[in-house]
C-alpha cells in the first residue's frame, strides 16, 4: 500500500503544481496601486481647444499565442496578438504612443506563422518624423523598437519622452545598441503623473518592466482612454481580473514584478468598474482593438499631416 500512498502525494503535488504555473492567475482583493483619474483629468483641465479629436492605430506585426499564456486559468484557444502603434490627432499636432518594431526583428521575435505589415511601419515613421511627441508604454522591443530603429535618431530625440526609468531599464536588459542620440538627450525622472502633451498624461506604472507607463487621454469630444501596455495582454485580463501565468513569465520573460503587475491588474479592474466609459486599451489584443475601431473609437491607418 506504501507505494499507493507515494504515488497519491505525487500526484496531488503535480496537481498543486500545475495549478501554481498555469492556472493561477489571481490578483489581490485590494491594492495599493494609486489610479487618481481626478488627479489625471486635472493635470489637462487647462487643454480645451488643444485636446486631441481622433484616435489611429496601425496593426504592424502580428502572431498568435495560447490563451492560457495570457490569462492564467484561461480558455485554451489562440489569440491574436498583434505589435501596434497608435495617433492621437488634434489642433497640437500628433502623439505617437508605442512604436512596434521593424521587420528583422519581427521575424526573429514573433511566432511563426506570423504577419508583417510593411506599408504600415512606413506610415508610423512618416508619421514619428513629424509628430510633436512620440513616447512608448515601455522599454520592450515591441514596443520601443521603433524608436530604436528610427533612421534619424537625433530628430526624433527632440521629441521623443524617454523616461529615465526606460532607459536604465532597457539598457541593463537589452543587447540593442542604444542609438547616442537617446543616450545624451534629458530622460524624463517618472515617478508621479505628468502631462506630456494637451490632454495626454504619462502615469508610472512598473512591474512588467522597470519603465512600465500608462497613459491617460482625454479627447475633444468628451471620451476618455487609458493604453496600459502590457500590464495585461487581453481586455479578458482586466475584466476578470486575472493575470498572466507564472510560467510565462518564468520561461519566456524576464524580471516581471508579479506582485506590481497584481496590483496594476487589480486597480485597473476597480477603476474600470468604477468608471465603465472609460476605454482602456491593452497594446496587444488584436480582436478588441478590431471591436474599438468597429465602434468608432479608432480608426485604422495613421494620417500624416504637417508639424
Ligand atoms: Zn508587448
Amino acid at each position: 500500500m506504501k507505494w499507493l500512498v507515494r504515488l497519491g502525494v505525487v500526484a496531488l503535488l503535480l496537481v498543486a503544481a500545475y495549478w501554481f504555473e498555469v492556472l493561477d492567475g489571481g490578483v489581490p482583493s485590494t491594492s495599493t496601486y494609486k489610479t487618481d483619474i481626478a488627479g489625471w483629468r486635472q493635470l489637462v483641465a487647462g487643454d480645451s481647444g488643444q485636446l486631441p479629436t481622433e484616435v489611429r492605430i496601425e496593426f504592424i506585426g502580428r502572431d498568435t499565442m495560447p490563451f492560457i499564456a495570457v490569462q492564467g486559468g484561461g480558455e485554451n484557444k489562440d489569440f491574436a496578438r498583434t505589435r501596434a502603434s497608435f495617433q492621437l490627432d488634434g489642433a497640437a499636432g500628433s502623439v505617437v504612443i508605442d512604436t512596434a518594431f521593424n521587420k528583422e526583428i519581427a521575424a526573429k521575435a514573433q511566432r511563426v506563422p506570423f504577419a508583417f505589415d510593411e506599408a504600415a511601419y512606413a506610415r508610423m515613421i512618416s508619421v514619428m518624423g513629424v509628430a510633436s511627441v512620440v513616447a512608448v508604454t515601455h522599454e520592450h522591443m515591441d514596443h520601443i523598437g521603433g524608436v530604436m530603429s528610427f533612421p534619424l535618431p537625433e530628430r526624433l530625440a527632440e521629441r521623443l519622452v524617454f523616461t529615465k526609468q526606460q532607459f536604465e531599464g532597457f539598457a541593463s536588459a537589452s543587447k540593442q545598441q542604444i542609438p547616442p542620440a537617446y543616450a545624451a538627450m534629458p530622460h524624463l525622472d517618472l515617478t508621479a503623473p505628468t502631462r506630456i502633451a494637451p490632454g495626454v498624461v504619462m502615469i508610472p506604472a512598473p512591474g512588467h518592466t522597470p519603465g512600465s507607463a500608462l497613459f491617460y487621454v482625454r479627447m475633444a469630444d468628451g471620451h476618455e482612454l487609458l493604453f496600459i501596455g502590457d500590464v495585461a495582454w487581453a481586455i479578458s485580463n482586466i475584466r476578470t481580473p486575472a493575470m498572466r501565468p507564472r510560467f510565462v513569465e518564468q520561461f519566456f520573460m524576464s524580471g516581471e514584478d508579479r506582485a506590481a503587475v497584481g496590483d496594476e491588474v487589480r486597480a485597473l479592474h476597480d477603476l474600470s468598474a468604477a468608471d465603465p466609459a472609460l476605454v482602456i486599451i491593452p497594446a496587444h489584443d488584436e480582436a478588441y482593438l478590431r471591436q474599438l475601431i468597429a465602434q468608432g473609437l479608432l480608426k485604422e491607418h495613421f494620417q500624416i499631416d504637417g508639424p
